[in-house]
C-alpha cells in the first residue's frame, strides 16, 4: 500500500535515476569529468577575460552608460 503513493513512486524513480548514473560513471571517470570542466571554466576565464571586459564595455556603452 505504501509504495503505492506518488510521494513514494518520486523516490523511487530519482533513487533509480542516481543508482544508474553510479553504474554508469564509475569513480575516476567522473573524476575525469570534473578536472576538464574545471580546466575548460579556467581556460575560458583566463584567455578570454579580456574579450569579455571589453564586450560588457562595449555592451555598457552602447545600452548608454559612460564609465569614463
Ligand atoms: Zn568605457
Amino acid at each position: 500500500m505504501q509504495d503505492d503513493t506518488p510521494a513514494a513512486r518520486a523516490t523511487d524513480s530519482v533513487h533509480d535515476r542516481i543508482e544508474r548514473a553510479r553504474a554508469s560513471l564509475t569513480g575516476p571517470q567522473i573524476a575525469i569529468a570534473v578536472a576538464l570542466v574545471a580546466a575548460l571554466g579556467f581556460t575560458l576565464l583566463f584567455v578570454q577575460d579580456p574579450m569579455l571586459h571589453d564586450s560588457l564595455h562595449n555592451f555598457r556603452h552602447s545600452a548608454g552608460i559612460t564609465c569614463h
